[in-house]
């Protein structure tokens, strides 16, 4: 007998996460130089970590012998004073990954459905699964999502939607009016998880407020995260703001120290670095009129994107991704989302897009 047979067959069934190839692991496959490997495959912050969260951090080494706060109290001091909502609203993760696990251990059994759309975040499927909840994958419209058809989607037994707002991997939006419409449209039984990963990212033109929306619709989530535009990605802090008994359910499922302390410190640090936002926001919109600039000149179609990454078309994107790698450049490829035709950059600095643009150019053309 096969113990891994004994596993329920909803767990067997599971699909790991492919992650974007870590630098050492290039550099050992191909016999390259670490430094001289570009990564552009994780949506990282190409500025590395704020200095007042390295400061944070070093001032907490002495700590490490102690278990962290538990409760996370400064972090969630600080998120309540930056975005005015109560700490008893607010639930911390390991990462915003973890966040949306809870939400779907708190809310999800066996027998009930969770709908996403096609493409979007891989690790909706799965929290969804690892439950024995059915996941509910719904098409995509113009690469994003069809909220009409996710409507269209919800049975008796659907209790959550996954929207991901922006969409990673492909940069869409749905603009705050249909979103709002379609929550608002929603029977109260479903929670909405609005994973807003890249939300800092967003132009003064598309901003939305969905934090007040969650005075009017006790069934919302939404997540957000450290990883991105705020350089944490390494030590893993997400959180989100939801009704208090709501928040109050994702707190008991979750680790009692599921947040580590470096990680708490560095956060609430993170968060007081306006200026450290405010330039990587603005190495984005840079990098991302430079990225798209050249993919408009050499006829490469791409999705037009919101968040700190851009999905283009490859044709053999496989080959291309090898091509790249031997180049010493890592990108993402996105066939695991059923983009096999696409390949996804993560904006990086001045000197590593150019580096990508000319790698590209080269893999592209011959
Ligand atoms: C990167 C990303 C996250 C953040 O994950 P963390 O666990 O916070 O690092 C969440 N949602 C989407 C859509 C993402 O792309």
């Amino acid at each position: 007998m096969d113990l891994c047979d004994l596993a329920p067959g909803y767990i067997r069934a599971i699909a790991p996460y492919q992650p974007g190839k870590p630098i050492p692991e290039l550099a050992r496959e191909m016999g390259l130089d670490e430094a001289g490997i570009i990564k552009l495959a994780s949506n990282e912050n190409p500025l590395g970590v704020s200095p007042l969260a390295q400061r944070a951090i070093e001032r907490t080494l002495a700590e490490l012998a102690r278990y962290p706060d538990g409760n996370g109290f400064d972090l969630k001091q600080a998120l309540a004073k930056h975005y005015g909502v109560a700490p008893e609203r607010i639930v911390l993760g390991n990462g915003s990954n973890d966040v949306l696990e809870l939400a779907a251990r708190a809310f999800l059994t066996p027998g009930l459905e969770a709908i996403y759309s096609r493409h979007a975040f891989a690790v909706y499927p799965l929290v969804v699964q690892a439950i024995g909840a059915r996941g509910v994958e719904v098409p995509a419209r113009d690469f994003g999502h069809d909220l009409p058809a996710m409507r269209r989607a919800i049975t008796q037994k659907t209790r959550m939607v996954f929207i991901a707002n922006p969409n990673n991997p492909t940069g869409t939006l749905v603009p705050a009016a249909e979103l709002e419409a379609f929550i608002s449209a929603l029977p109260g039984e479903v929670v909405v998880v609005l994973d807003e990963a890249y939300n800092e990212y967003l132009p003064e033109q598309a901003r939305y407020d969905s934090i007040v929306w969650l005075g009017r619709f006790p069934n919302l989530i939404v997540t957000r995260t450290f990883s991105k535009v705020y350089g944490l990605a390494g030590l893993r802090v997400g959180y989100a703001f939801a009704h208090a008994g709501v928040a109050d359910l994702m707190n008991r499922v979750r680790q009692p120290f599921n947040v580590n302390s470096l990680a708490l410190a560095a956060a609430a640090a993170a968060l007081e670095d306006g200026e450290f936002v405010r330039r990587s926001r603005e190495i984005n919109r840079a990098g991302m009129e430079q990225i798209t600039g050249v993919l408009r000149r050499l006829g490469i179609e791409f999705i037009p994107s919101f968040g700190n990454f851009v999905s283009f078309r490859a044709g053999d994107a496989a080959a291309a991704f090898r091509k790249l790698l031997k180049m010493g450049v890592i990108v993402r490829p996105i066939a695991s989302y059923g983009m096999p035709e696409h390949l996804r950059v993560t904006i990086g600095l001045e000197t590593e897009n150019a580096r990508f643009l000319a790698a590209l150019e080269q893999a592209l053309t011959r």
